[in-house]
C-alpha cells in the first residue's frame, strides 16, 4: 500500500475554488511570472516533536520559495515569526501543505492565517493536507469567532472564514499549480495513516520532503534525481540520552521512534538511492543535546552519503 503514488492535491482545473470573493483568480497571485526568480528553501523549524525548552530550536516548518511562489509546508510552532525573519509579508501567503496531522506540523496553522489576516490578507489561501485538517481549522475559528467577529464589525476586515479554501491530499490525483507540480506519495508514520511525503517539481527544479516516516525505500523513486532532498532524521546515538531527559515517556516512546522515525543512515540511505543533488535533514532527532552535534551527525550519514549535504538549523537558507 506505502508504494502507491498518491496524490496530490488540489483540483486546480477547478478554477472556481481559487476565486476571492471579489472574484479575483488568486491560485498564483503574489508569484511573480516570467523572468528569473531566485529559488531556495528556508528551514524555519528543524526539530522533531511539539517540546520546546530552553536552548532549543522549533518544531517543523518550511518556506519554499519556488519560481517566485512562497509555498509553506507544515505549520509547527513558531512558523510566523519564521516566515517574518524570512521577509515574506503574511498577506502574501497562498498555498500552504500540512504533511500530517501531528501537532508539530500544524498547530500554528490557524495562528498564521489570523495573523496574515491581521496583517492584510484579502485573497483566499489555499491549504492541502489530510482529511480532518479542516475540522482543527473550524474549531480554530469557534475559538476566536469573538475576535474575528469584532474586527469584521470594528474594523472592516473582510470575513476570515471566507478566505481559506481545504482541500484533501488522497489519491490519485497530481496537480499543477501553474508551473509547479506537486506530488505527494503516502509514507510510514503509524499510527497515523494519511501521512505523506511531498514532492514539489518545476522544468528547473525539484525538490521532494520526506515528511515524518519510518524508513521507506519506495522514496528513493519517488525523489530521484531531485535537486534538494529534505529528510527527517533521528540520531541512534544519542536516542538513549533523549529518552533519559525525557522522562515521561515508557517504553512506547523507544518503539514509536523506531517505527516511525528514520535513522541519519537511513536518511542517507534514502538519498544515494535516489541519486540526488543535494540531501538536507531536518525533523532532528535530538535537535539540543550539546553532546551531538554535526561532527556526530556527519559520522552517521558519511559511510552511505558523501554528497552535498546540510544539517537543518532554524532559518537555514538553501539556495537550488
Ligand atoms: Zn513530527
Ligand atoms: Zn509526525
Amino acid at each position: 500500500m506505502h508504494a502507491v503514488f498518491c496524490a496530490v492535491v488540489l483540483k486546480l482545473a477547478d478554477r472556481s475554488s481559487g476565486k476571492a470573493v471579489d472574484g479575483q483568480e488568486t491560485h498564483m497571485r503574489g508569484c511573480k511570472r516570467g523572468g528569473f526568480a531566485l529559488n531556495y528553501l528556508a528551514l524555519l523549524g528543524t526539530k522533531g516533536g511539539p517540546a520546546i525548552r530552553p536552548g532549543s530550536t522549533m518544531p517543523t516548518a518550511h518556506l519554499l520559495h519556488l519560481e517566485g511562489c512562497p509555498i509553506i509546508i507544515d505549520c509547527g510552532l513558531g512558523v510566523a515569526r519564521g516566515l517574518i525573519d524570512q521577509g515574506v509579508a503574511l498577506k502574501d501567503i497562498r498555498h500552504i501543505f500540512i504533511t500530517h496531522l501531528h501537532s508539530d506540523h500544524y498547530l500554528e496553522l490557524g495562528p498564521l492565517l489570523h495573523t496574515a489576516w491581521t496583517a492584510g490578507l484579502s485573497n483566499i489561501v489555499q491549504i492541502y493536507g489530510p482529511a480532518g485538517l479542516d475540522a482543527y481549522w473550524a474549531g480554530f475559528l469557534t475559538s476566536m469567532q469573538a475576535d474575528i467577529d469584532l474586527r469584521i464589525a470594528d474594523e472592516g476586515r473582510p470575513d476570515l472564514r471566507r478566505l481559506v479554501r481545504f482541500h484533501v491530499i488522497d489519491t490519485p490525483d497530481v496537480v499543477q499549480l501553474d508551473d509547479i507540480q506537486v506530488s505527494a506519495l503516502r509514507n510510514i508514520h503509524p499510527p497515523l495513516v494519511d501521512t505523506f511525503a511531498l514532492s514539489f517539481k518545476t522544468a528547473r527544479s525539484h525538490v521532494v520532503f520526506s515528511g515524518d516516516t519510518a524508513y521507506f525505500p519506495d522514496l528513493a523513486g519517488f525523489t530521484q534525481g531531485a535537486d534538494l532532498l529534505v529528510h527527517e532524521a533521528m540520531l541512534e546515538a544519542a536516542i538513549e540520552a533523549l529518552l533519559t531527559r525525557v522522562g515521561n515517556g515508557d517504553e512506547r516512546l523507544r518503539t514509536h521512534f523506531y517505527a516511525a522515525h528514520s535513522t541519519a543512515a537511513e536518511a542517507a540511505k534514502i538519498a544515494a538511492a535516489a541519486n540526488v543533488k543535494a540531501l538536507a535533514l531536518n525533523h532532528l532527532i535530538p535537535s539540543d543535546d550539546p553532546d551531538f552535534g554535526e561532527a556526530e551527525w556527519l559520522a552517521a550519514i558519511r559511510p552511505i552519503w558523501d554528497g552535498p549535504f546540510y544539517l537543518g538549523h532554524d532559518g537555514l537558507r538553501i539556495a537550488f
